[in-house]
Order: structure tokens, then sequence, then C-alpha cells
């Protein structure tokens, strides 16, 4: 990798660091694990952008990736990553596919990542992508979300990366016993909230909020 690059990737990790440090009295963070940021460092986000984009991979922003969805800033990809405490044993659920990244950076750092996307252009062009990088232990399967992928729960973790009009009592349910998952909940295109969700032991489920977020909305089709 150039050193341009490597320049690139390293101030993506610094405003990221400090972006969490200013978050932190919202987020309960002001670090992420180091699992994490080394994840943000080894998937270039490059790859997962149309090519016109690329020269703003690196810039802490959302950019559009076609169907008029987009790829999340990379600090929100790092937080949202960091709050699912996941490891190398656990297998998580994406709604969102959309460009494959927030997939990948999962697919770093756990067993199995079942991912749903609606829209079948991306949810093809994702799992293309996916497989063409080496990615065996991410699933990409277009349908819709809402439902989560029954056969495949329940899962360790659960990532929306959509705005949900509410917590969809379907993904709870696939939540195992001391399972999280992060949801941004709001109107569309105003400010949601992401939400922070456990599932105790006992199964009995926690809600907090995290900090305002805008996402693309999850549609329920
Ligand atoms: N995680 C993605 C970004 C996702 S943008 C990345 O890393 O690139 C949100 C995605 O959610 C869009 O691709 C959109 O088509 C998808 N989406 C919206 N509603 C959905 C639903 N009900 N089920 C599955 N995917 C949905």
């Amino acid at each position: 990798m150039s050193e341009i690059m490597n320049n690139k990737i390293k101030n993506m990790l610094d405003t990221i660091r400090m972006e969490a440090r200013m978050t932190a009295s919202y987020t309960g963070r002001a670090a992420f694990d180091e699992s994490v940021m080394q994840a943000m460092q080894d998937v270039d986000r490059g790859d997962f952008v149309p090519a016109i984009y690329r020269s703003q991979a690196y810039d802490n922003g959302p950019l559009p990736i076609g169907n008029g969805q987009t790829i999340s800033q990379p600090y929100i990809v790092a937080l949202m990553t960091d709050l699912l405490d996941v490891n190398a044993d656990s297998i998580v659920l994406e709604v969102g596919t959309g460009s494959g990244y927030q997939a990948a950076i999962l697919g770093k750092l756990v067993r199995q990542v079942y991912s749903v996307e609606r829209i079948s252009e991306l949810a093809a062009s994702s799992e293309k992508r996916l497989k063409q990088m080496g990615y065996e232990n991410i699933h990409v399967r277009c349908a819709n979300g809402y439902s989560g992928w029954q056969d495949k729960a329940p899962f360790d973790a659960i990532i929306v990366t959509a705005a949900a009009s509410h917590i969809p009592q379907d993904l709870i349910d696939q939540l195992k016993p001391g399972g999280r998952m992060v949801i941004p909940v709001g109107l569309p295109y105003t400010n949601q909230t992401l939400m922070l969700v456990t599932r105790n032991e006992q199964g009995s489920t926690n809600i907090e909020s995290v900090l305002g977020v805008v996402f693309v909305p999850l549609v329920d089709d």
C-alpha cells in the first residue's frame, strides 16, 4: 500500500478516535476496542464505494453507493461495531448489507455474519464483492430484514444499518439471552436515535438510547 494511502487511513483512524472521545458522555465509550480499530484499518473502505467517490473514501462522512443508499460514516461503523461487544465466536445478523463494508468489518471479528439486504442489485453486488475479497464467513440474502433471518437465529448480536420506525419484535426474538442489538430508530430523514437493546440471561429486554444519528430508512415491504 502506498504511503499516501497509509496516511489517509491513519487520518481516518485518528478522526474516529477523536470523535469517540468527543461523544463519550453519550456512548459511554471514550475509546473503541483495539480489535475494532484494527478491523477499521485492515478493511479498505475505498473498495466498497463507487470509483468516483474513491478519493473521499477515508473522509469521515457517508457516501452514495447507488440505488439511493449510502455507506455510513467510518466513526458510526466503528461505534456500532464496538457497541456489539462481539468476539471470535460470535454469530451476527446485519440488516442492510448495502455495500458490504460493515459486514466486512464484522467478518474480521466474528465467526459468521448473516446479512440481509432488500434491494436485489445491492445484495448481488456486495455478495460478489465479498466473495472476491475472500470472505467465507459472510452470507448475504435478499429479503426484508424486518423479520430477521429465522433459519440462522438466534444471534449473539444484531446490527441494523437503516432507520426503523420501531424495534421489530422478530429481531428481539432472534437475539440470544445475553445478546446485543444496535438499531437506529426514528422517522425517515430526520434525526433518529441509535438504540442499544440488550437481552439478559433470563431473556428480558433493556433498551438504552446512545446517540442522535441520521440513516436511510429501513423499508418495510
Ligand atoms: N451497512 C451498509 C450501509 C447500509 S445503507 C454498508 O456498510 O454499506 C442501508 C441499507 O439497508 C440499504 O442498502 C437499504 O437498501 C437496506 N434496507 C432498507 N430497508 C431494508 C429492509 N427492510 N431489509 C433489508 N435491508 C434494508
